[in-house]
C-alpha cells in the first residue's frame, strides 16, 4: 500500500484565473516550483479548462473583477456543479467588501494583492489543499461493512491521488462481476449471496498481498481493483473461482473479469473502471470466456448497450418491437407438414435500424427488463393466433420464449391464462419454451411452476437442451411436452461420428420420456437428411424458412392446407 506521505508529495495542478497578465505571471512564477499551473483570463475560460481536464485541478486562485465572466458569477456556477464545488477556491483581492460575499459563496481563503510574500502564499495554498483532500477522504466511509474492502466513494477518492502519483509505474484496473447475482440471491438465499461476495473479496485481498493494489466493492456484486500490472489474470481468475467452489454448494455460479491494461494519468480512474466493466460485460452469457481485456471498440459497445436499455420503454410504447415467426415442420410422414411456429422478437429502432434479439435479450435478462418485453411478445403472439384463426380458419400453435426471470413472477400463470382468455384461443395453442439452464438453476421452483402451468393446460417445450447442466435424474421428474435440442449438435451431425451419436442419444431420451424430439438450426439438405435418419420428429431451421413477419408466414400456412 502507498503511504500518505507519498500522496501528499504528488504535484498538484493549480488554476490561476486572472485577467491582468502581470499579476498572472507573477503568481505563476511563485507557484511553478511546487505546482503545475494552468491559466485562464476570465471565468468563462476557467470553466472551459475545468471541463477539458476533469478531476485534474486541485485548487483555483480566482480574481474577482474580470471581463466576460467575473469571479462572483464563476463562484455561482461552480456552486451549482457537484464536481466543481469540490475544488477549493482562494480569492485574489484587494477589496475588503468583496471578501464577505465570496466567503458566503464558498471561497475558503484570500490572498491580498500585491503578491509580495511568496512563502505565505505557498503555505496557504498547501494548507488548504491538504485540508480539503483530507476532509474528502474522511467524509467517505472507508470500509464496506460486508466484505471489508473499501467503499466505492473512498476507493475513487483515494485512488485518484494514487493515480496522480503513479508516475512511470504500469498499472491496471480490473472489474470482477458475479454472473446473474440477482438470481443467485433469489435461488440460494441472501445468506449465500453474502458468503459469496465475501469469498470473492477475500480472494481479491489475497491477490494484492505483497504488491501495490487497492480494491473496493463498487456496486452490489461488482468489484474494482487498481493494481500493478501483471500477466497472470487467468490464474487470478481461477483462484477466485476456487474460493467460490470452496463454498461447497453445487451451484453454477460464475464470475466474469474485465481488465484495462495500462492506466494513465490523463483520464480519471472512474473512466478506466467503466472501461474494465465494459470489457467484463462483453462476455455476459458467453460461458466459453471468463477473462477479457478491454479494447477501444468495447466502450462504444457499452454506450450502445446503454442506449438500448434507455430506449426500451419507449420502444414498447411505440411498438418498435415486432414479432417474427419461424415454422416448425413435422417430418415423421413422407411429406413434411407445418406443425407450429416459434415467435421471435425483433427491434426496428427508428435510428439504429434492425436489431436482432442476440443484441438486446441478454442485456434485458441481466437487468430484469426482459419480463416486460416477454409480456409484450406473448400478447402479440396470442393475438396473431387469433387473427390466423379468424382469417384463415387455421389454429396453428405458436410457441413463445419464457425467460428465467419470468419464473420469479408469482403471477405468471394468471397472466398467461388472462392472455389466452382475452384472445379467445385454446390454452394449448400458446406453447411455452423454457430454456434448459432455467431448469438446472432452480429446480424446485421450476418443478412447481411448470407443474402448475401444465395443469392449467399449457404445453411446455424444453429449449436449448444439451447446452446446460441438467441431470438425467432431473429430466425424469420434470414434466415436459417436447425436447428441443440445442443448435450446436446439428453443426456436428454431418461431419462427426460423435456428433451424430449425440443427436441419436437425445432422440432416445425424448423417446424414453415419450415426447417429440425437436431439432432446431437445420440449414441444408445434408443436415436435414441426417436428422431425419436419426429419427427426429420436428424440425425448425433455415432449411424450411428463416423467421419472417406474419404476412410472409401466411403462404406457408395456406400451402400446407
Ligand atoms: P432460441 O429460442 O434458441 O431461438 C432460436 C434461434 O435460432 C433464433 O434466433 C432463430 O432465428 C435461430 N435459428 C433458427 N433456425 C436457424 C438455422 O437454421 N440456422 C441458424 N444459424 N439459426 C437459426 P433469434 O431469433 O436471433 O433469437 C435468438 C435468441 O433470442 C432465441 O434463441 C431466444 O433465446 C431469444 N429470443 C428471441 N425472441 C425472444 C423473446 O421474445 N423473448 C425471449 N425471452 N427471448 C427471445
Ligand atoms: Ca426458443
Ligand atoms: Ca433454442
Amino acid at each position: 500500500m502507498i503511504t500518505d506521505a507519498l500522496i501528499h508529495s504528488t504535484r498538484r495542478t493549480v488554476l490561476i484565473v486572472e485577467d491582468e497578465a502581470v499579476n498572472r505571471d507573477l503568481l505563476g512564477i511563485i507557484l511553478k516550483g511546487n505546482y503545475d499551473v494552468l491559466y485562464a483570463s476570465d471565468g468563462l475560460e476557467a470553466l472551459e479548462i475545468l471541463e477539458t481536464y476533469p478531476g485534474r485541478v486541485a485548487m483555483i486562485l480566482l480574481d474577482i473583477l474580470m471581463p466576460r465572466m467575473d469571479g462572483i458569477e464563476f463562484l455561482r456556477r461552480r456552486g451549482a456543479d457537484e464536481a466543481l464545488s469540490r475544488i477549493p477556491v482562494i480569492v485574489l483581492t484587494s477589496d475588503k467588501d468583496a471578501e464577505l460575499e465570496t466567503l458566503k459563496m464558498g471561497a475558503l481563503d484570500f490572498i491580498a494583492k500585491p503578491y509580495d510574500m511568496p512563502e505565505i502564499i505557498l503555505a496557504r495554498i498547501q494548507r488548504i489543499i491538504e485540508f480539503v483532500e483530507d476532509r474528502q477522504i474522511i467524509q467517505e466511509v472507508e470500509r464496506d461493512e460486508l466484505t471489508g474492502l473499501y467503499t466505492r466513494g473512498f476507493f475513487f477518492e483515494y485512488s485518484r491521488r494514487l493515480q496522480a502519483a503513479q508516475g512511470g509505474e504500469l498499472r491496471d484496473v480490473i472489474a470482477v462481476d458475479v454472473d446473474h447475482f440477482r438470481l443467485v440471491n433469489e435461488v440460494y438465499g441472501k445468506g449465500f449471496g453474502d458468503e459469496l461476495l465475501c469469498a470473492v473479496a477475500d480472494g481479491i485481498w489475497d491477490e494484492l498481498r505483497g504488491g501495490f493494489g487497492i480494491a473496493c466493492r463498487g456496486d452490489v456484486d461488482l468489484f474494482y481493483v487498481y493494481l500493478n500490472q501483471r500477466e497472470d489474470y487467468e490464474a487470478v481468475y481461477s483462484r477466485l473461482m476456487d474460493r467460490v467452489h470452496a463454498l461447497g454448494r453445487q451451484t453454477n455460479v460464475r464470475l466474469r473479469m474485465g481488465v484495462y491494461r495500462g492506466v494513465e494519468a490523463d483520464r480519471p480512474l472512474d473512466w478506466y473502471c467503466v472501461a474494465a466493466k465494459a470489457a467484463c460485460d462483453t462476455i455476459r452469457g458467453n460461458y466459453a470466456r471468463s477473462v477479457v481485456v478491454y479494447d477501444s471498440t468495447m466502450h462504444e459497445r457499452e454506450l450502445y448497450n446503454e442506449r438500448l436499455i434507455a430506449d426500451m420503454e419507449t420502444a414498447i410504447a411505440e411498438k418498435q418491437f415486432v414479432v417474427y415467426y419461424q415454422p416448425k415442420y413435422d417430418i415423421r410422414g413422407d411429406v413434411p407438414k407445418l406443425y407450429s411456429a416459434e415467435a421471435l422478437v425483433r427491434w426496428i429502432h427508428p435510428e439504429l435500424g434492425f436489431i436482432s434479439p442476440g443484441a438486446f435479450i441478454p442485456l434485458f435478462e441481466e437487468n430484469g427488463l426482459i419480463s416486460k418485453l416477454d409480456d409484450f411478445v406473448w400478447r402479440e403472439a396470442a393475438a396473431q393466433i387469433r387473427d390466423w384463426q379468424d382469417r384463415l380458419g387455421i389454429c396453428l400453435p405458436v410457441s413463445v420464449n419464457i425467460s428465467r426471470m419470468d419464473f420469479f413472477d408469482t403471477d405468471l400463470k394468471r397472466k398467461l391464462l388472462e392472455i389466452v382468455a382475452e384472445n379467445g384461443i385454446p390454452v394449448d395453442s400458446l406453447v411455452l419454451e423454457v430454456t434448459e439452464s432455467a431448469y438446472s438453476q432452480n429446480m424446485e421452483r421450476m418443478l412447481k411452476t411448470v407443474g402448475e402451468l401444465r395443469e392449467a393446460g399449457f404445453r411446455i417445450e424444453m429449449d436449448d437442451f444439451g447446452s446446460g447442466y441438467s441431470s438425467l435424474n432431473m429430466l425424469c421428474v420434470m414434466p415436459i411436452d417436447a425436447l428441443k435440442i440445442d443448435m450446436k449438435f446439428v453443426r456436428n451431425v454431418v461431419n462427426s461420428g460423435v456428433g451424430y451419436r449425440m443427436v441419436e442419444l437425445v432422440v432416445e431420451m425424448a423417446r424414453a420420456l415419450d415426447v417429440p424430439a425437436v431439432v432446431e438450426g437445420v440449414e441444408d439438405e445434408a443436415q436435414y437428411q441426417m436428422i431425419k435418419r436419426v429419427g427426429c420428429d420436428i424440425i425448425q431451421g433455415y432449411y424450411f424458412s428463416r423467421p419472417v413477419p406474419p404476412e410472409d408466414f401466411e403462404p406457408m400456412m395456406k400451402k400446407d392446407r
